[in-house]
């Protein structure tokens, strides 16, 4: 038996040796040498298999999701053999010193870092990078991983890189051309940065509205690293930028993750003098919105960076850039794994430090707010707890009586009488300061300058009322009984409230059921039972569906699955105002929906719009690429949106005829932000740009050079929060209150419209209520349009001059985009 043991466990060393001698290079496994060829997702993926599959017991390959063209997400952990025999304890450790689990944890813990590759699918050197680097670290930096666990996500965004790649190698020449202008240095619309709904997945870390960021904020939220980097790629003619970032810092940041983020940038810089390669810091890429790459895992505790090498779509194999130097995809992943492995390194030599501060990090005894009290719709606390659930944020229900603190919306100190059904967010949790950053009414700036938006506080997103108390206010324990419906076969048929989106899926999904549903434009008092209903309530009635055989079953199952409270009603005759068969009670049809995509349209905005219809209302929309306008039967559709985009062309002189016959005929123009701008001033359209008379325009400019960047900031807007007027007796605006707060992304400006509805609309001296505004910019906003409806023909044009969709996270917007398509003009045109 012992001489079969010896025997066992000898093939067994040999087994294990053997294996670890058939590990192969990212270059031997690929069959070309790293760098001469972009290697598409799946070839990444099997070398990240082959590696762990070689070395079990130091390499982990996890599936944590699957991308919405179906390509499988991974992350690797890796690790010294005995930190893998341990790595369950490991990770629980760390997320008791988070307080995220209790217990205490032991100490000499390991230290974790966490490496994205390749958010923006074109960014494409990283992946390439992430094999090196899985490869050199278990190679010759074995005693890295002593006391450090390394998690590489070799691709974030596998359906926007293979875009990029295969694009690039069935255009690329062979061997490739440095020359800028060949093809092979141009992507084609919409390029390979985002991912398949177009979304920039480096923005949407916050509010994980893309299959790739809630599946992995899953597996994100259970690891916390310490440190985290976000790896891209900048302008050819930029050589290579790391950590510290650019100012401004968000205030939550702590002094040592500000202080760390230089130790690690000035390690990387010894690497890059060392080679002679060029570099800088400090000058973009700041630390604010939280939706990052580096602000996320930042305010989750990590010392979060991003990391920027010289490439992007337009680098190819290699390139001359501008000063006639070629850069390389080798030089690329060269920089990349270089900054990769000192990170790594100064983790290692810091492990103990970085879980000292870690720790630290969670104790959110000093933060000025100790808990956020949120009133309004229920299903718009629903949509809240959706994204708080997302991030492992708790919340609980107020217990009724007073809560004083600061009222959002005024700034100022107001008293509010909670109720049970008011949703509290403390700031007295492990993840408080992401709470903090998310919450906060007002975003501290210590510098103008920045690089994306600078306000998105979630009550204003979500268009609740909200108040920041310092005092912890008190909680009780609510449980929500389902909202379940039953039939009623003796009744006329049911009435439903239109509020929030969630009514905007109910009715999508009846309509997909060919069920007839009705709007009413004015409000009325049912009889029996006796029951007000506000403008836009669903009204579905056994008359108007007497085709359909199982009607009660079909609304009381749908309303059940969308969790919708439905009154079955007596009788059309109402108490007061119109009765159900007024010629104000109109037929919602339904709508054929075209959305202008391609060339000129920003790709973003279409994005949005597309991810809207097809994963929100789950209604279908047929996509117009702008190439094929001219020649498209606009009769076929009762809606045409235009995403915000630079049109020029597009939108000439006979485009813009083709779409005024449509829209006399009975279409309806749906036109968003940029798009705006080739229909204002342009005959048979009512939109006038807003131009406030500038006295200072015929002076010389005497700011000097230097101050330039900085004095073009006055006149920027840079996603600041403003309080809009609105009419919400006009369909576009049925659900909302008197006033909204829109997210306004540039400095854009549309008069009030003379011949038309303006249905939001900015007041004189507009001031934000939130985020960074210009001086110069402000003029121009007093008395501006927001959203509006002008009438021509029997059809509509709606302007949106701010995007409610934008990110797909304000919220509270989207109702308008759904009022548009199915209230607004509602006079259907044969189809
Ligand atoms: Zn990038």
């Amino acid at each position: 038996m012992q001489k079969f043991l010896l025997v066992l466990s000898f093939i067994l060393i040999a087994i294990t040796n053997s294996l670890s001698q058939d590990l192969k290079s990212p270059s031997d496994f690929l069959g070309y040498d790293l760098g001469t060829q972009f290697s598409r997702h799946h070839q990444v993926i099997d070398y990240f298999k082959h590696v762990s599959q070689t070395l079990p017991n130091q390499v982990l390959l996890e599936q944590y999701g699957q991308t919405y063209e179906r390509r499988p997400l991974y992350m690797t952990i890796i690790s010294s053999e005995e930190n893998i025999k341990n790595i369950d304890q490991i990770r629980e450790n760390n997320l008791k010193n988070a307080g995220v689990i209790e217990g205490n944890s032991t100490s000499n813990n390991p230290a974790i870092i966490w490496l994205s590759y390749n958010v923006h699918g074109n960014e494409a050197s990283s992946t390439e990078a992430a094999m090196k680097t899985l490869y050199t670290l278990i190679t010759e930096k074995q005693d890295l991983l002593k006391n450090t666990v390394v998690i590489i996500d070799p691709c974030v965004n596998p359906d926007g890189r293979d875009r990029y790649v295969n694009w690039y190698n069935e255009t690329s020449s062979m061997p490739y051309n440095t020359d800028q202008q060949a093809s092979e240095h141009h992507e084609p619309w919409p390029g390979g940065r985002p991912n398949h709904y177009l979304f920039d997945l480096n923005r949407d870390w916050a509010w994980a509205t893309q299959i790739e960021s809630s599946s992995r904020l899953k597996v994100y939220n259970t690891w916390l690293p310490q440190i985290h980097v976000d790896f891209h790629e900048q302008g050819i003619n930029n050589p290579y930028y790391f950590a510290p970032a650019a100012e401004p810092f968000h205030e939550i940041i702590s002094e040592w993750q500000r202080h760390f983020q230089t130790e690690i940038g000035q390690n990387n810089a010894k690497y890059f003098d060392n080679n002679g390669w060029l570099y800088f810091t400090r000058e973009r890429f700041d630390l604010l919105y939280p939706s990052y790459g580096d602000t996320y895992p930042t305010y989750m505790g990590a010392i979060g960076m991003t990391y920027e090498q010289a490439g992007h779509g337009r680098a190819g194999l290699g390139i001359m850039n501008d000063e006639a130097t070629e850069l390389t995809l080798k030089d690329r992943i060269a920089h990349h794994t270089t900054t990769g492995l000192s990170t790594i390194e100064m983790t290692s030599q810091n492990a103990e430090k970085l879980n000292l501060e870690f720790k630290k990090f969670f104790d959110n005894t000093d933060l000025k707010y100790k808990s956020y009290v949120m009133h309004g719709n229920s299903d718009k606390i629903e949509a809240v707890k959706h994204l708080l659930d997302k991030h492992d944020i708790t919340y609980k229900y107020a217990a009724k009586g007073k809560v004083s603190g600061m009222m959002y919306g005024t700034g100022k100190e107001g008293k509010y009488e909670a109720t049970e059904k008011d949703l509290i967010v403390s700031t007295n949790q492990p993840k408080g300061k992401m709470v903090t950053v998310l919450f906060e009414p007002d975003t501290k700036l210590n510098d103008s300058i920045t690089y994306d938006i600078t306000a998105w506080s979630i009550p204003y997103a979500y268009g609740l009322d909200a108040i920041a108390s310092k005092q912890e206010v008190k909680t009780s324990i609510t449980t929500k009984t389902p909202t379940l419906n039953t039939k009623d076969t003796l009744g006329v048929g049911y009435i439903s409230a239109w509020n929030s989106l969630k009514d905007a899926e109910f009715l999508t999904a009846l309509l997909q059921k060919n069920i007839k549903i009705r709007f009413n434009e004015k409000p009325f008092t049912t009889l029996k039972p006796e029951l007000k209903y506000d403008r836009g309530s669903l009204i579905i009635t056994r008359g108007d569906n007497k085709s359909s055989s199982d009607f009660d079953d079909i609304i009381i199952e749908t309303a059940n699955l969308h969790k919708r409270k439905i009154q079955s009603i007596a009788t059309g005759y109402s108490k007061s105002g119109t009765d159900l068969g007024s010629p104000d009670v109109k037929l919602i049809h339904k709508q054929k929906i075209a959305i202008l995509s391609g060339k000129s349209t920003s790709s973003l905005s279409y994005g949005e719009l597309w991810h809207f219809f097809e994963q929100q209302l789950h209604y279908p929309i047929s996509s117009i690429n702008t190439e094929h306008l001219h020649k498209t039967e606009l009769d076929k559709y009762n809606v045409l949106i235009i995403p915000d985009g630079y049109y020029g062309d597009v939108l000439n002189e006979n485009a813009l005829k083709k779409l005024q016959t449509w829209i006399k005929k009975g279409g309806k123009l749906v036109a968003i932000d940029g798009s705006l701008k080739s229909l204002a001033n342009k005959k048979g359209f009512a939109l006038k740009t807003n131009k406030v008379k500038d006295t200072t325009k015929t002076k010389s400019n005497l700011v000097p050079y230097a101050e330039r960047e900085r004095e073009a900031t006055n006149k920027l807007i840079t996603g600041a929060i403003f309080k809009s007027k609105v009419d919400n007796t006009h369909p576009m605006a049925f659900g909302y209150d008197k006033s909204y707060l829109t997210l306004k992304l540039g400095n854009d400006s549309y008069s009030l419209l003379e011949n038309g509805y303006n249905v939001a609309y900015l007041e004189e001296a507009p001031k934000p209520i939130s985020g960074f505004a210009g001086k110069d910019a402000l003029k121009e906003l007093g008395n501006s349009l927001v959203f509006g409806e002008e009438r021509i023909g029997k059809g509509s044009v709606i302007y949106m001059v701010d995007n409610p969709l934008f990110r797909s996270f304000w919220e509270n917007g989207k109702l308008f985009m759904v009022n548009s398509v199915f209230f607004v003009n509602n006079n259907r045109f044969e189809l």
